[in-house]
């Protein structure tokens, strides 16, 4: 009985130790996986929306579709489209192109090491290549060179296709990242918006990817949109339903979440004890976010006056005037993002769900609900049906 106790110890032991499987997320696109030298695509996967694109090549459909608009957009620029020469590529083709290569290079004289080394640069090992995902484009005019880089296409596929969801996907500069030597002609589909911030941020997806391990969020706001983008990597993408915009594994073993904020700055009438004025908000979802200092300048001399101070965290003293005036100047953002800010009202820490707003010149600002201010500082928040006005009642 002793032995048996013991043995099923062990056997727990081991299952506590075994790393937990990452479950499923049926709303996994796979356009964000990460396919190089180092992480693998299985011999049988295949994607499930493979289009034809032209009489030889596939692509997965969304790939399709940008890969189009964005050659019509080009040939509206005055510039000859090159063609897809290369799209989906299976696993036994990746076989075949690699081993007809390497013998091509040792029957030039190369050792096996030297010409594997040689052809491994320039031809995924079968199963690391990301054409398998059917989300990898080669354009060319013929032979695939690196005189394509040089060519108007080239050039304004460099600059332009990231606003069509493309990364243009090794250079010669990230092959230390990539494990790939120059590809000029070899663009990824990655959606929107992330090939906009791999793009801004002159990195590849490995430089990305590592960045997302490191931090686990990065927030992108796109003005001309009205869009806030928030991106989480996290194993467990089930807690995001709001705004989901997209979810993809991305096979390093968890999931990256995609989330669509609409986000509009205006100027908001408000009511406050019967006085009327205008504090900016930032409407994002549909709910209005106010810049706290505002709320503290408009609420001053009356029954819930505070002050506020920041130190690290966001401090609030009730029953103190803040003396600030709220401005009036519409504010223009050039990036918002949603920290977990930690607020103190009173010394204790309230949760407060907060947006910050950066503006041009550097200076940061948190905004909060109104309401979930009222409720930790003591005012009541009412919409004004005659006024047609959100009205603020501090006694
Ligand atoms: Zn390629």
């Amino acid at each position: 009985m002793k032995k048996i106790l013991s043995l099923l110890l062990i056997l727990a032991l081991l299952l506590a130790l075994a790393p937990a499987a990452l479950a499923a997320d049926a709303r996994d696109d796979g356009t964000l996986r990460l396919v190089n030298p180092t992480h693998f695509v299985s011999a049988e996967f295949q994607p499930s929306d493979l289009v034809n694109y032209n009489t030889n090549q596939r692509l997965r459909e969304p790939a399709a579709k940008a890969l189009r608009e964005m050659l019509t957009d080009m040939k509206a620029a005055g510039i000859k489209p090159p063609t897809l020469t290369s799209g989906y590529r299976s696993y036994s083709r990746q076989q075949e192109l690699f081993s007809g290569r390497l013998s091509g290079r040792i029957k030039g004289g190369l050792s096996y090491a030297e010409a594997y080394k040689q052809t491994a640069r320039y031809t995924a090992v079968p199963g690391t290549s990301e054409h398998q995902l059917g989300l990898a484009a080669d354009l060319s005019y013929g032979s695939l060179s690196d005189a394509f880089g040089s060519t108007a296409a080239g050039k304004w596929l460099k600059a332009n296709s990231w606003r069509y969801g493309f990364i243009l996907r090794y250079e010669a500069a990230k092959e230390k990242y990539t494990g790939i030597a120059n590809e000029p002609w070899h663009y990824r589909y990655l959606g929107k918006p992330h090939a906009a911030i791999v793009t801004q941020n002159k990195w590849c997806l490995e430089e990305y990817f590592n960045y997302l391990s490191e931090k686990k969020a990065i927030d992108y706001y796109e003005p001309a949109q009205n869009v806030a983008w928030e991106i989480l990597r996290t194993t467990t993408p089930e807690l995001y339903q709001s705004n989901v915009y997209s979810v993809s594994s991305d096979n390093c073993g968890e999931y990256i979440v995609t989330i669509r904020h609409s986000c509009t700055l205006a100027a908001q009438p408000i009511l406050v004890d019967g006085r009327s004025l205008q504090l900016d908000a930032c409407c994002i979802d549909g709910n209005n976010y106010f810049r706290l200092r505002d709320v503290a300048g408009a609420l001053s001399g009356t029954a819930a006056a505070f002050a506020v101070d920041w130190d690290g965290t966001v401090n609030i003293r009730t029953g103190t005037n803040a003396g600030a005036d709220n401005s009036a100047a519409s504010f223009k953002a050039v990036k918002v993002s949603f920290p977990d800010t930690v607020t103190h009202v009173n010394g204790r820490t309230a949760a407060l769900e907060t947006v910050q707003l950066v503006a041009a010149d550097g200076g940061a600002y948190t905004y909060y609900k109104l309401r979930d201010l009222g409720q930790a500082l003591g005012f009541a928040v009412d919409w004004n049906q005659a006024e047609r006005q959100i009205a603020i009642q501090t006694y």
